[in-house]
């Protein structure tokens, strides 16, 4: 089975308006002359440019996907932004389960199960983020880590849902640090998430995902990571902030 390859920037708390329309500007101006594959190409800027940005790049294709969602559908949430909203907005996917949401804000996986189930049913596709810590790795628990971030979330779901899911393996001391994980250690864990959800679902869903890798992925290493058979694409956090940089990564299948 064909899976989709994907390549999705996350710009973080990054931009001010006319930075960010900038950028989009720039990709999607790449992306229309430079193109050579059938890669999906997403971007996901910060909610208040989303609209904006959607417009801009959807004409070449490229979907816009959200950083986060909020975990109630709507209500006397000051500050949240629900799913609903956002696909109005134009995003067609949410990034759910970000380390740095999980650290900071100390996101669970009862919320973050809420929050993939809202997505879904306001036709959001989540990028759902795991992985380990480095004393994890260390301590050689990353694949109990990855096992029991899928169990306690995510695999709770029934099988068409799960159906709508990508799944984004980001090793956090991976994350910002210029540290990648090797082309092996990606695909051995890949490997890892694809064979236990054929255990929990079946060997057709499991063929059928697409699991991409993050953590100071760039233009130099992406090539070599992206030739894992399953390895289906990254998400990019620093080297999706420079146009040349991120349309090379796209063009690294
Ligand atoms: C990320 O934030 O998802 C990420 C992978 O960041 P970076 O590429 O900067 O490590």
């Amino acid at each position: 089975m064909k899976r989709k390859k994907i390549v999705a920037g996350n710009w973080k708390m990054n931009c001010n308006r006319e930075e960010a329309l900038s950028l989009a500007t720039e990709i999607a101006g790449m992306v229309r002359d430079e193109k050579h594959n059938e890669t999906t190409v997403m971007i996901a800027p910060p909610f208040v440019h989303l609209a904006s940005v959607a417009h801009l790049v959807k004409p070449d294709g490229i979907l816009v996907a959200a950083q986060n969602c909020a975990y109630e559908p709507s209500g006397a949430f000051t500050g949240e932004v629900s799913a609903g909203m956002l696909s109005s907005a134009g995003a067609s996917a949410v990034i759910i389960g970000h380390s740095e949401r999980r650290q900071y804000f100390h996101e669970n996986d009862e919320l973050l199960l809420k929050k993939v189930q809202l997505a879904i049913s306001n036709q959001l596709q989540p990028l759902f983020c795991i992985g380990e810590l480095l004393p994890d790795r260390e301590a050689g628990r990353h694949f109990d880590t990855v096992m029991s971030q899928l169990l306690n979330c995510v695999f709770k779901l029934d099988r068409e849902s799960f159906t709508k899911l990508v799944i984004a393996y980001e090793p956090v001391w991976a994350i910002g640090t210029g540290k990648t994980a090797t082309s092996q250690q990606a695909q051995e864990m890949h490997a890892y998430i694809r064979k236990l959800i054929a255990e929990y679902y079946d060997s057709e869903l499991a063929d059928g995902i697409s699991i991409l890798y993050g953590g100071s992925c760039n233009e130099n290493n992406a090539k070599e990571l992206f030739s894992m058979p399953d390895v289906d694409g990254g998400l990019i956090g620093g080297a999706s902030l420079k146009s040349r940089s991120f349309m090379n990564i796209i063009n690294s299948f």
